[in-house]
C-alpha cells in the first residue's frame, strides 16, 4: 500500500477516533480541541518537511539529504536511491568516455570527426599536430579552409559530393620530409571520421627499395652485358687462341664479380633475417685473427708492408663467420685502396678506458674525403665507382660490417685524410669480450 495512506491509516484514523470518541462521552469540547491541536501539529511538521525537500530539491545532492520522518522519510530515500543510481550511471559513463578518449589517444593514428559540410567536431592532439591545428581555436571551422593542400582538399570535396574517391590520399606532414596518409570514413548520420598517419618511415623504405632493386639490378646488367658481348664474339667469329683464352679470361672475372656480388647480397639477406643480436657463443679470436692475416698476405701478395699486432687471449662473445666477414672487410679494403708499396698496421687490443677491444685497420692509402666518411655504409655507396669496380669490389662490404657489428653492439669509427690514408675501427662493448678460457669479461 502507498506508505501515505498506511500512516494515514495508522496514526489519524485511531486519533480521529479517539475524538470522536470524546464527543461520544459528552467532552465535545476536550475532542475538537484535541482533533485542532493533532491537525496543527501535523500540518506544522509537513510544512517544515516540505520545506526542507524543496530546499533540497535545488540540485538533490546526495551529500545533503535532508532530515525527515514519516513518509517524507521514504519519498526523500527513494529520490536519493534514484539520484544515487543516476551518479553512478554518470560516472561510468564519464569514466568510459575518458577510456576512450585515451584509447584513441593512444592509436598511432590521429582522429579526426567532421559534420556533413566538413566543420570539424573534434579533433585529438595526434591529427592536431599532423594537420597543424589548434583544437582550441579550430573546432567548428571548415577544414578545407585549415588545409589547403589541393590532393587533400580534392578528396574531401569528392567524398562529400559522394563521388568515388581514393581509399585515402598522400599529402606532406608538418615537418619537412614527412608524408601523412588520409582517409576519410562514414559514420554515425551523416558524420565522418578522419583519419591521419604518419607513413614518412614506410616511403622511406618503399624509396630505398626501390633504390636497392635498381642498383642491383645494375651491377648485374654491367658484367652480363660484357660476358653476352664475348660470347657473341665467340660464336660468330673464329679467333686466334691467345685471343678466345683472353677473353674467356674477361669472362670468367665478369662471372666472378657476379658471384662475389650475389655471396654479398646473400651475407646481407642472412645478416637481416638473423634478429637484432648476434649469438653469444666464445669466439676464439687467436685462431680468427690468424686467419685474417692468411688472407690478407694473399690479397696484398707482398705488395704491401703488413703489419699485424694482436692482443692474445682477447676473445669475443658472438658470431665467427660474421665477424670474420667483417674484420676481413676492412682489411681487404685497406689492401685495395692502398697503392702498391703502402703501409696497413692491423690491431687487435683491449681498450684501457672502456673495457672493449678494438679492432682497427690504419692504412697509407688514397684516403677519403670528410664529405663521403657518413655515407660508406651505405649499400652500393662508392667514393670512386670504377675505382671500387677495377679493385673487385661490391660496394657491399661496408654495409656488411654495419650489420654484422650492429649486431655485437660494436660501433664502427672513421678517420680519414684524402692522400694521406685511413684508419676504420671496430670498438666492442666491454660485455662481449671475455678472456681466454674465462668465463668473465676480458
Ligand atoms: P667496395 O666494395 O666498393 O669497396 P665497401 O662498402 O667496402 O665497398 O666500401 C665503400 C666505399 O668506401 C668504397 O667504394 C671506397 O670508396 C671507400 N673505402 C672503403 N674502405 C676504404 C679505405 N680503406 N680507403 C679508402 N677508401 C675506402
Amino acid at each position: 500500500m502507498n506508505p501515505i495512506w498506511k500512516q494515514f491509516l495508522v496514526k489519524a484514523v485511531p486519533l480521529l477516533g479517539l475524538c470522536w470518541f470524546l464527543g461520544y462521552l459528552g467532552f465535545a469540547t476536550a475532542g475538537w480541541l484535541l482533533a485542532v491541536l493533532a491537525l496543527s501539529w501535523w500540518l506544522l511538521r509537513w510544512v517544515t518537511a516540505a520545506a526542507r525537500v524543496w530546499n533540497w530539491s535545488a540540485d538533490f545532492a546526495v551529500s545533503k539529504v535532508p532530515h525527515v520522518d514519516g513518509w517524507w522519510e521514504d519519498l526523500v530515500a527513494r529520490i536519493y536511491r534514484l539520484q544515487k543510481e543516476r551518479q553512478q550511471q554518470l560516472e561510468r559513463q564519464t569514466n568510459e568516455a575518458a577510456e576512450l578518449r585515451h584509447m584513441i589517444q593512444a592509436l598511432p593514428e590521429g582522429v579526426l570527426t567532421l559534420d556533413q559540410d566538413n566543420h570539424i567536431l573534434w579533433c585529438d592532439p595526434t591529427a592536431a599536430h599532423h594537420l597543424a591545428l589548434d583544437p582550441g581555436r579550430d573546432l567548428g571551422l571548415s577544414i578545407i579552409n585549415l588545409v589547403r593542400h589541393p590532393d587533400f582538399v580534392n578528396y574531401i570535396r569528392a567524398h562529400r559530393e559522394g563521388r568515388q574517391p581514393d581509399a585515402m590520399v598522400k599529402i606532406p606532414g608538418p615537418f619537412p620530409g614527412a608524408i601523412l596518409s588520409v582517409q576519410l570514413l562514414d559514420y554515425g548520420r551523416a558524420q565522418r571520421l578522419l583519419l591521419t598517419r604518419d607513413i614518412s618511415q614506410w616511403e622511406k623504405l618503399d624509396i630505398m627499395r626501390r633504390d636497392f632493386i635498381a642498383n642491383v639490378s645494375h651491377e648485374l646488367k654491367t658484367p652480363l652485358t660484357v660476358i653476352a658481348g664475348f660470347l657473341e664474339t665467340l660464336s660468330e667469329h673464329t679467333l686466334p687462341v691467345e685471343q678466345q683464352a683472353h677473353f674467356l679470361a674477361l669472362m670468367s672475372e665478369q662471372s666472378q664479380r657476379m658471384q662475389g656480388l650475389v655471396e654479398d647480397l646473400l651475407t646481407l639477406s642472412s645478416l637481416e633475417s638473423g634478429g637484432d643480436q648476434a649469438s653469444e657463443d666464445q669466439v676464439a679470436m687467436d685462431q680468427l685473427l690468424a686467419q685474417v692475416e692468411r688472407d690478407a698476405c694473399s690479397l696484398s701478395q707482398g705488395r704491401h708492408t703488413m703489419n699485424f699486432t694482436f692482443e692474445r687471449g682477447l676473445n669475443l662473445r658472438g658470431n665467427e663467420q660474421e665477424l670474420l666477414s667483417a674484420l676481413g672487410n676492412l682489411v681487404s679494403n685497406a689492401i685495395r685502396y692502398t697503392p702498391d708499396g703502402g703501409a696497413i698496421h692491423v690491431r687487435w687490443a683491449r681498450q684501457q678506458g672502456t673495457q672493449g677491444a678494438s679492432f682497427s685497420v690504419q692504412d697509407s692509402g688514397i684516403g677519403i674525403e670528410a664529405q663521403h666518411i657518413p655515407r660508406l655504409t651505405e649499400r652500393f655507396y662508392r667514393v670512386d665507382r670504377s675505382r671500387s669496380r677495377e679493385s673487385g669490389g661490391t660496394g657491399l662490404g661496408l654495409a656488411i660490417v654495419k650489420h654484422v657489428l650492429m649486431r655485437h653492439q660494436a660501433r664502427l669509427e672513421v678517420k680519414s685524410t684524402l692522400g694521406k690514408g685511413s684508419t676504420f675501427s671496430a670498438e666492442f662493448p666491454a660485455h662481449r669480450t671475455v678472456a681466454a678460457d674465462g668465463d668473465g669479461q676480458a
